[in-house]
């Protein structure tokens, strides 16, 4: 029955029945949206009596938590470390020469149409106003030429067969064996039967499967995006990502982006809100205790009812390997990796680059540049910077820089690479540079999902949150951040006997999903 449905949406759109196979997807998709949560109306709302909860971490997660539960009465207090909100949404000025700061942040970030429980958030803000949509998503190849998903038809399925029309694939390619066999499996996610795929890396199955070598352009770009190397990424996140990103719903690869600085568009008026919900906001603040006691936790010497673990997997595993009274959290939390190390440098340059390409374009990786976003034309602060000193602003980032590579060879390459994919700004001097490199991104790498902890812990009033819990439906970075706090949230609320907040989803499964597995595919996945 779903082969014949796929061949029949194949057949329509291939004589033209477009708007009709468009309608099926959608309906098949339901239509590309789930509630995830259950909201009883006739539970109260109000927490009666106010209790005191420790939010760990200030990034979306944590934003997330601490609003959702402010909302309902509940006392909170968000500790984070840095002198920021945000995590890696974060902002902060540097001083580029005496008397001239500018913000700068963790990098530029793609908002999504899909990011459901994000959106929806920003969007009772009223903070969507100041953002703008992108133009393409760009991919400059290392011949000079370039490829543009922009345009592509954004259906599921569709936006699969529209890869061809720009060159990614031929039909002759992806119809011969082994390719037959496993290319479906793109269409046909499904948590359970990913998990399988979680001790392939993405490049194993791509060289079983032999994808077609311009194909592995897009899927390279994919996987990066995921700080990994497609040598480490796990086949069952690469199918998990795809879902989330292209093939679950019908909002194509068009993301928007804030127009001035995260400070002003996003985190000025989110600190503004937490504080109309009385939440306690202590920036500069580690925490490196936590304990379990009778009757609630204690954080840093203060007693708390409940703890949302809102920081990154670096201070997740810091925090929960050495707690008190939490022994059996100890062994899952301390297999917690980051990925590898990733770099962001932002430069001020006396020459700029041409005007035609889209403000943030990736790249057919040389060695450490990934992608480079034209600042000047995102942001309202480095457009003025521009037009009172000239040349450009651009921000490069390395999504997974070399294992071993020193500091000085990244910043080198990162200018060296730039200039090859950009030849105009050979002869171009850097006047300013913020250079940054990091390791405490989540490792999405082979052979880490199944142990990867839950928004719950076993441990009455005490969840976890951030884009590294595993949730019960699909989401990944920035939505599965947000998403993860108000996961948290609603579990409290259910502990309390209040009522569940409202929380999205893209489809649970693929469109294909549940399709019996042929021997063939079988073999050569090694699953038999
Ligand atoms: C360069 C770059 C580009 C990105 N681009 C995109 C994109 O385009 N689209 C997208 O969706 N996502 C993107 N992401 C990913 C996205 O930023 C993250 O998925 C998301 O922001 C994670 O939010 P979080 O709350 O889970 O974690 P974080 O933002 O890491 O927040 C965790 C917080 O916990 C704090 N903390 C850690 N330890 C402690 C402690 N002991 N005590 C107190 N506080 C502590 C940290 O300081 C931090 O503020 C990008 C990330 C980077 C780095």
């Amino acid at each position: 029955m779903l082969w014949f449905s796929l061949v029949g949406v194949v057949a329509m759109a291939w004589l033209g029945w477009r708007p009709l196979a468009r309608r099926m997807i959608r309906w098949k998709l339901g239509p590309y949206k789930v509630t995830v949560s259950k909201t009883d109306p006739a539970l109260p709302r109000m927490v009666p009596t106010p209790k005191k909860v420790a939010v760990i971490g200030g990034g979306l997660a944590g934003i997330a938590a601490a609003s959702t539960l402010g909302a309902r009465g509940y006392a909170v207090t968000m500790l984070e470390s840095k002198h920021y909100l945000g995590g890696k949404l974060g902002s902060w000025e540097v001083e580029l020469k005496p008397g001239s700061k500018e913000w700068v942040s963790h990098g530029f970030h793609a908002f999504f149409r899909h990011y459901y429980n994000l959106n929806r958030f920003f969007d009772s803000l009223g903070l969507r106003k100041n953002f703008r949509a992108i133009s393409d998503y760009r991919v400059l190849r290392q011949n000079g030429g370039e490829v543009s998903f922009g345009e592509l038809e954004s259906t599921p399925m569709l936006n699969l067969m529209a890869l061809r029309n720009v060159g990614m694939y031929r039909y002759a390619e992806v119809t011969k064996a082994p390719t037959r066999h496993l290319m479906t499996i793109f269409l046909e996610y499904d948590p359970v039967t990913n998990a399988r795929l979680d001790h392939m890396s993405f490049a194993e199955f791509a060289r079983r499967a032999e994808v077609p070598e311009q194909l592995m352009i897009a899927f390279n770009t994919f996987s990066r995006a995921f700080f990994a190397d497609e040598e480490l990424m796990s086949m069952a996140e690469m199918l998990k990502s795809f879902h989330t990103f292209y093939l679950g719903h019908d909002g194509g690869l068009i993301y928007d982006f804030p127009t001035k600085d995260y400070e002003e568009t996003l985190l000025k008026p989110i600190r503004a809100h937490l504080s109309s919900l009385k939440v306690d906001l202590r920036l500069s603040t580690p925490v490196n205790t936590l304990e379990r006691i009778e009757d609630g936790y204690v954080v840093n010497g203060e007693r708390f009812d409940k703890v949302v673990l809102a920081t990154d997997v670096v201070g997740a595993n810091h925090i929960l390997g050495k707690a008190g009274g939490l022994e059996k959290l100890h062994a899952q939390f301390s297999k917690l990796k980051p990925g590898q190390r990733y770099s962001v440098t932002r430069l001020w340059l006396d020459k700029q680059a041409r005007q035609e390409l889209p403000v943030f374009v990736v790249t057919e990786k040389l060695k450490v540049l990934d992608s480079i976003t034209f600042y000047d034309r995102t942001e309202d602060e480095s457009a003025a910077w521009v037009k009172a000193n000239g040349g450009s602003v651009v921000e490069l980032h390395c999504y997974a820089v070399p294992e071993g590579m020193p500091e000085e060879e990244v910043k080198a390459l990162f200018f060296e690479e730039l200039k090859k994919f950009l030849p105009e700004l050979q002869g171009a001097t850097i006047l300013h540079q913020n250079f940054r490199i990091a390791r405490d991104f989540t490792a999405y790498h082979v052979g880490l999902a199944a142990d990867r902890p839950a928004v719950e812990t076993g441990f009455p009033g005490l969840y976890c949150a951030g884009d590294w819990v595993k949730l019960d439906f699909p989401a990944m970075l920035m939505e599965a951040a947000f998403a993860s706090g108000m996961v948290a949230a609603n579990r409290i609320f259910a502990e309390d006997g209040l009522q569940e907040e409202l929380v999205e989803s893209v489809p649970l499964k693929g469109m294909l999903a549940g399709i019996p597995e042929s021997s063939a595919r079988k073999k050569l996945l090694g699953l038999t």
